[in-house]
């Protein structure tokens, strides 16, 4: 590992910080918010205007109804809002995947969709190359994403002093100083 990995490209490393800060609230849309809040008046409107009312009816159980029915489709709409912008971070295709999760009834296009989402990609700090979140390594530079050991090469925790799979010190390896939890 003779590359010195801290001298990146200036510019190409801040919008790769940035693309990994995308915090989950921010992946829901503007447009699934406000149709989502449309829904849930829409429900308010038929439960407690469109739906005839009888007279042994209490209105407690009415706005039971109508807040449950109401809050269900909005988490809905919400999470097809979420669903089209986290497919495109993981380069799949968003039509088919939204069609899926609206059609199937039940939400069960949403749990296939969480079950056989593909891994988030990012882009290299230093070559901006796609990469995921799983490679220690980036393929195309070498840069290294994450701690490794030095005698294994497989995953390390940040805070860890000895790699749990050989038992190698990894203070030997006189990692990056941005991949030690101490920079001694
Ligand atoms: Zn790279
Ligand atoms: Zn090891």
């Amino acid at each position: 590992m003779g590359i010195n990995h801290n001298s990146a490209k200036p510019g190409a490393g801040g919008a790769g910080a940035e693309g990994r800060e995308d915090s989950d609230l921010q992946m829901i849309p503007r447009w699934s918010i406000v149709l989502a809040l449309m829904v849930f008046t829409a429900m308010q409107y038929v439960f407690h205007v469109v739906m005839p009312h009888h007279r042994h009816e209490l209105l407690p159980m009415r706005l039971l109804m109508g807040y449950t029915y109401g809050t269900a489709l909005a988490s809905y709409v919400l999470l097809v809002g979420y669903v089209s912008r986290d497919v495109k971070r993981r380069n799949m295709s968003a039509r088919l995947w939204m069609l899926l999760v609206i059609v199937m009834p039940g939400g069960i296009g949403a749990v296939v969709y969480f079950l056989l989402r593909q891994p988030i990609l990012s882009h290299c700090p230093h070559c901006s190359s796609q990469v995921a979140a799983s490679y220690h390594f980036c393929p195309q530079c070498q840069f290294q994403m994450s701690p490794v050991c030095g005698r294994c090469f497989r995953g390390v925790q940040i805070t860890d002093v000895y790699c749990t799979q050989c038992g190698h010190d990894l203070a030997e390896d006189h990692a990056p100083a941005r991949l030690r939890a101490y920079s001694d």
